[in-house]
C-alpha cells in the first residue's frame, strides 16, 4: 500500500474504487509474487498490467535479446533496445521499475527448463505463461500440478489466440484437455506471423484472471477454455471442467517433462560455429510444406532427405528425422531460439 506522505499515494485509486477489489484486495494483491515467463508481446502486456496493478513481486523470465522485429507488438521496448541488442529480462525489469518503484522486480536471463523450474517457479503464488511454444507450456503444467500452483495459459498468433486460468485439483489442465501432443501443428509467430491486437485481448484476459485470483475473488474466475479470432471475428468458450479421472497429470501424478535429465531439445556442439538441435520427440515434419512456410525468410533448398534454409550469416539444415544443424551460430541459446522461431515446437 502507498505511503500517505508519498506522491503516488492515488496511485491505485480507480482500481481501488472498483467495488470486487476494493482496499482489501489491493492490500492482497501487494502480498502476492508471480513469475512470467517469456517476456515477448504477451509478456510485456502481462508484465506491464500486473507490476502497474500492484502486485508485490514479479519474476521475469527470458532466454532471448530484443530484435527489430519485436517491436510491432513487444510495448515495453524501443528503437535503442532492439540496436543494443539488450536481453529481454533486463530491458523489461528496467522500464518496469521506472513505471512503479513499490514492485519487486526480478530479471532472469534464462531458459526455462526442468533443472532450473524449481528455482524459476517454486516460490510464486501464480505462474503466467508468455512463452511461445507448448515444450515450455507442458513444463509449467507439470510442475503446476505437482506442486498446486496456479497457472494462466496464453497463447496468439496470426489473428486468433487462446487462454485459460489453470487451478490444480479444481480444473482440468493442459494435458486433461489436449493430451501430450498439444494444440496446433507448427505454426508460430515467426511463420505466419501476428498482429498486435490479438497479442494485447489474450494478455489482458490473462491479467484479468490473474487479478481474480490474487485479489480473492476466485468465485469469479471464468474457468473457460476461451478462443478468440479478431479478423474473423469470432469467440468460443468452453468449460475447463474438472481433472480428468484418466489424465496422466492431475489423476496419474506423472510429470514426465519434470523428470526428463537432458532437455526436450539436445543441443550440441559440432565443430567451430555449427551446433545440432534434437528434438527428443521425433518431429512429424513435411520437408516440402515447412520449404513453403520458410520461403519468405531466405533461400529454401529441399529434398527428399533434407531442407537447408540460408538466412545469410547463419543457415539452417533440417533432416528428416528431427536433427536440425545451426551453422554460423555459436551458442546454444541462439540455436535454440532460431529452432523455436523457424521450425516451431
Ligand atoms: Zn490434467
Amino acid at each position: 500500500m502507498e505511503n500517505p506522505s508519498s506522491p503516488f499515494q492515488d496511485r491505485y485509486s480507480r482500481q481501488q474504487l472498483f467495488t470486487p477489489i476494493g482496499p482489501d484486495g489491493q492490500a492482497r494483491l501487494a502480498t502476492k509474487r508471480a513469475a512470467i515467463v517469456g517476456l515477448g508481446a504477451l509478456g510485456t502486456v502481462l508484465s506491464t498490467q500486473l507490476v502497474r496493478a500492484g502486485i508485490g513481486f514479479i519474476r521475469l523470465i527470458d532466454r532471448d535479446i530484443i530484435e527489430p522485429s519485436n517491436l510491432q507488438r513487444q510495448t515495453l521496448y524501443d528503437e535503442r533496445d532492439a540496436l543494443e541488442k539488450l536481453p529481454k529480462a533486463l530491458a523489461s525489469a528496467t522500464k518496469l521499475r521506472a513505471v512503479n518503484s513499490e514492485v519487486t522486480i526480478e530479471a532472469k536471463i534464462a531458459d526455462l527448463t526442468s533443472r532450473n523450474s524449481q528455482e524459476l517457479l517454486g516460490d510464486v503464488d501464480l505462474i503466467v505463461d508468455g512463452s511461445d511454444n507448448f515444450q515450455v507450456r507442458y513444463l509449467i503444467n507439470d510442475f503446476a500440478v505437482q506442486k498446486g500452483i496456479p497457472w494462466s495459459y496464453g497463447g496468439a498468433v496470426s489473428s486468433y489466440g487462446t487462454t485459460a486460468f489453470f487451478e490444480p485439483n479444481q480444473t482440468s489442465c493442459l494435458v486433461c484437455l489436449f493430451g501430450d501432443e498439444g494444440e496446433g501443428g507448427h505454426d508460430t509467430c515467426d511463420t505466419i506471423g501476428v498482429i498486435a491486437p490479438i497479442v494485447s485481448i489474450i494478455a489482458s484476459l490473462q491479467v484479468t484472471e490473474a487479478l481474480k485470483y490474487l485479489t480473492g475473488n476466485d468465485q469469479a474466475l471464468s474457468r473457460q477454455l476461451t478462443t478468440i479470432d479478431v479478423w474473423k471475428n469470432t469467440y468460443r468458450a468452453i468449460a475447463l471442467g474438472a481433472p480428468k479421472e484418466e489424465c496422466r497429470c492431475c489423476a496419474h501424478r506423472q510429470f514426465p517433462s519434470l523428470q526428463r535429465r537432458t532437455e526436450a531439445l539436445t543441443v550440441s556442439f559440432c565443430g567451430r560455429k555449427t551446433i545440432q538441435v534434437k528434438a527428443d520427440k521425433r518431429p512429424s515434419w513435411d520437408l516440402q510444406a515447412l520449404a513453403q512456410k520458410l520461403l519468405p525468410f531466405g533461400n529454401v533448398l529441399v529434398n527428399e532427405h533434407l531442407l537447408r534454409l540460408d538466412l545469410g550469416e547463419e543457415q539452417i539444415t533440417v533432416f528428416q528425422d528431427g536433427r536440425a544443424l545451426f551453422h554460423g551460430v555459436d551458442d546454444h541459446v541462439r540455436a535454440r531460439t532460431l529452432y523455436a522461431r523457424y521450425l516451431g515446437m
